[in-house]
């Protein structure tokens, strides 16, 4: 009887003395600790009456202990629920009441706010942070092995909610098989070994800093330098003890704004992954003229984790994710699913083992997401070159229609951030009486601001006529999800009466 999540990712470590965690208090955790952490956890979810199939929701902040959950739930059967940290209590509601959450782990200094909560659903509340919580007082003595429930590949091992950017969070059921699968070309793909120490940076609660760092780094054995949050003067002091680091387009930028990230920073590194969000053509040259590095584009969903890569040893394309990962088959198609000619924009299909098995209690919306063949609707939009690489230009719900044109906003925000005095852009489509809708681009300065006329001017040059913004508004900053993702729906909301009559 086997268990195959836990078996490869965790179970493989036993007894093994070698570092896993390196924590910002200088300690070291190594994995056959963390191991040990994890049974007695595993036991603990026993004696709290949690069965295979049940979910534990988990809203706590970044700490060994919350990935110790992960670990004990893969052990035991039991379905990991990790929620965002910059959730209210309101908004942590839905997901309980949705996912039907048996036991609750909060962060001690949220238990009160948070105990009504869990029980309007009927689930039981503990508390769990870094060395303390009544979780943790729980497992105080519990036996430090436990033998892993028997699971099959297809048997659901997490539900993570998406980020919520264009509407409200859906959660993806994602199974055993789901995660190792993508744990493994990844590693392959990106050449992780035991001898890899991961500078890790990002919130454990969403795919990437869960299902695509932590993963990899279980599964090839190396450890992680474990920071908190993303802080650019922490991770130059440690990114000289590092050899890789995933990461957030704004990580990278805010790296870059500093003069102590140099060359030598990167001394010892050999690779730095970027996703979530586009990575700009521009940051990426920028980065390669100050490292040397060029970083690895890649992208991913929370419903599909992995899906293409810039290739680790062939060309990596600034501007494109690169090509499909081994195992994913990847289509772009126009609305009726016929796919598109080389070089023409559609949405992105894909199917494979890395992809979902629906959303939790939305079957409507997960039959209208698949198609009969099985391949997943990803809603983004692309393009792929006559070499493979696909370019990401935006969702199908940011596509702007103007009277009956298509504008993507990716192509017009580009040029705009290009600008001097400008730090960033988004385009949306605001109802318009003549046109349906038309775009807008909301821009943020940066020092003196930018010359708006030359900014006009490098429209024209750049973009058809159609295409040109109707107004350039500038504005403070733009509203962003806790991934850094900017919320565009919230935008045109926001901006939806500019072009009312009257
Ligand atoms: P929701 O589905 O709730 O609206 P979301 O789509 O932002 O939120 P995630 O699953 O966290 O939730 O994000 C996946 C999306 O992020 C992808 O569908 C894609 O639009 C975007 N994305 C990921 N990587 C990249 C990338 N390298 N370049 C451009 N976009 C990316
Ligand atoms: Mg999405």
């Amino acid at each position: 009887m086997t268990n195959p999540l836990y078996d490869r990712l965790f179970g493989a470590h036993l007894g093994r003395e070698t570092p896993f965690l390196h924590l910002p208090d200088g300690s070291t955790l190594t994995h056959d600790a963390f191991l040990r952490l994890s049974s007695r956890f595993a036991h603990t979810l026993s004696d709290c009456g949690l069965a295979p199939g049940d979910r534990l929701a988990l809203q706590v902040e970044k700490s060994p202990e919350a990935l110790a959950v992960y670990a004990a739930c893969a052990a035991a059967g039991v379905i990991f629920l990790p929620l965002n940290t910059a959730y209210t209590p309101a908004e942590i509601e839905y997901f309980i009441g949705n996912s039907g959450a048996k036991l609750f782990l909060c962060d001690p200094a949220k238990a009160e706010a948070l105990r009504p909560v869990a029980q309007t659903h009927g689930a039981r509340l503990e508390t769990l942070a870094h060395g303390a919580g009544s979780f943790l007082a729980l497992a105080e003595g519990r036996p430090e092995h436990f033998a892993p429930v028997p699971r099959a590949e297809d048997d659901l091992a997490a539900f993570l909610y998406t980020s919520g950017t264009t509407g409200r969070s859906k959660g993806a059921m994602l199974s055993q098989g789901n995660l190792l699968s993508n744990a493994e070309v990844l590693t392959e793909a990106w050449r992780f070994t035991d001898a890899d120490v991961l500078l890790h940076a990002l919130p454990v609660f969403h795919t990437h800093g869960l299902f695509v760092a932590t993963n990899v780094m279980l599964l090839s054995g190396g450890s992680m330098l474990f920071h908190p949050k993303f802080d650019a003067a922490a991770v130059i002091r440690d990114l000289p003890r590092a050899t890789a680091m995933m990461g957030v387009p704004t990580f990278y930028t805010r790296l870059l704004e500093r003069d102590d990230f140099t060359r030598e920073t990167c001394a010892n590194m050999r690779l730095f992954v970027s996703g979530s969000a586009p990575l700009l053509a521009e940051t990426h040259r920028r980065f390669e003229a100050r490292t040397g590095h060029r970083i690895l584009e890649r992208y991913g969903m929370t419903e599909t984790n992995m899906n293409t890569s810039n290739p680790y040893d062939g060309e990596r394309r600034p501007g494109t994710v690169g090509l499909p990962l081994p195992g994913v088959e990847l289509r772009i198609c126009d609305d009726t699913g016929g796919e598109v000619a080389r070089g023409e924009t559609g949405v992105i299909e894909v199917l494979g083992p890395n992809v979902f098995h629906g959303y939790w209690q939305m079957p409507k919306k997960t039959a209208e997401e698949f198609r009969e063949d099985g391949f997943f609707i990803t809603g983004d939009l692309a393009r792929q070159d006559a070499d493979g690489y696909v370019t990401i230009v935006g969702r199908a719900k940011d596509l702007i229609i103007s009277g009956g044109l298509n504008i993507y906003p990716k192509e017009i925000e580009e040029v705009i951030d290009a600008q001097p005095g400008v730090a960033e852009s988004a385009v949306i489509g605001v109802p318009h009486p003549d046109f349906g809708e038309s775009p807008v681009a909301l821009v943020v300065p940066e020092g003196a601001g930018p010359d708006l006329a030359q900014v006009e001017a490098a429209l024209a040059a750049a973009l058809a006529g159609f295409k040109q913004p109707r107004r350039l508004v500038l504005v403070e900053a733009l509203p962003r999800n806790t991934m850094g993702k900017v919320q565009k729906a919230a935008l045109r909301e926001t901006w939806r009466d500019l072009f009312a009559a009257g």
